[in-house]
């Protein structure tokens, strides 16, 4: 789909949506107005994005991007207590930005400690099938947390999820998702509430490496958290994503001889 065919209600929240992931410097309203329209499939899909846009050409030749395989037995015990995930319950608003369900959050208590310095919850969205694989395992949906510090250096938790019981956390949220015809104009209103602190697994072992965004523009400086736990989910409620976005995960980037750490918080 070309851009030109996009509504401007649509380029606005993907202009929204985009700002609240990107690493310095924050691109402005008229370069996101102009950007590309990416995708994941076709001549728009993953392997062209660099060739889009000048912007996005660390998603070709970015030596560490994600998302990547984490591999256990290679992993590393990490330091204890390197990273503290602290979030509460609260109310979001959802919006369909073309590329994801996104969730918006707007408490600052929910937050991340990592490294000796605390990242804020900007929002947090959705993948199927999973990004990440573990062992080569790859799971039907994986959510991304996105938070940012006062440098707006981003840190993101990543919680697979397996097919399973339903999640009563991330129902009311699963129950509202805007569907793709009626993109961004569909900003939930009133605020969806979900309690974040249960929609974590309980034991927060994770692989910590260091990445990318796994959307343009592929920014690196990205530090992972992704949860070693997963959450369950139920078949209705993957479904009620993926009947929207059927396949919205980038491929598997080369390692490059990272480093993953195996930590436990
Ligand atoms: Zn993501």
């Amino acid at each position: 789909m070309r851009t030109s065919q996009w509504s401007m209600a649509a380029l606005t929240a993907m202009a929204v949506a985009a700002v609240s992931i990107s690493v310095l410097p924050l691109p402005s309203a008229a370069d996101h107005a102009a950007a590309p329209h990416w995708s994941y499939s076709g001549d728009t899909g993953p392997t062209h994005w660099s060739t889009m846009d000048p912007a996005f050409s660390a998603c070709a030749t970015g030596a560490t991007q994600s998302p990547i395989d984490l591999v256990s037995s290679t992993a590393k015990a990490g330091k204890a207590g390197e990273f503290h995930i602290d979030y509460e319950k609260g109310t979001v608003s959802v919006v369909n930005n073309g590329h994801t369900e996104q969730a918006n959050v707007s408490d600052p208590k929910d937050t991340v400690a990592f490294d000796g310095d605390t990242y804020r919850l900007a929002q947090f969205h959705f993948h199927t099938p999973s990004e990440h694989t573990t062992d080569g395992k790859r799971f039907p949906l994986e959510i991304h947390f996105v938070n940012q510090n006062d440098r707006k250096k981003i840190v993101v938790v990543g919680v697979l999820v397996e097919l399973g019981k339903k999640n009563d956390s991330l129902a009311a949220l699963f129950s509202h998702l805007p569907a793709s015809g009626e993109k961004a104009a569909t900003e939930s209103k009133p605020s969806v509430s979900v309690d974040l602190a249960s929609v974590l697994p309980r034991n927060h072992e994770a692989y910590v490496y260091s990445g990318s965004l796994t959307t343009p523009p592929c920014s690196e400086g990205v530090r992972w958290i992704v949860l070693s736990h997963p959450i369950q989910m139920s078949q209705d409620q993957i479904h009620s994503f993926s009947k929207i976005f059927p396949d919205n995960h980038r491929p598997l980037q080369k390692a490059n001889g990272r480093e993953v750490d195996d930590e436990t918080e």
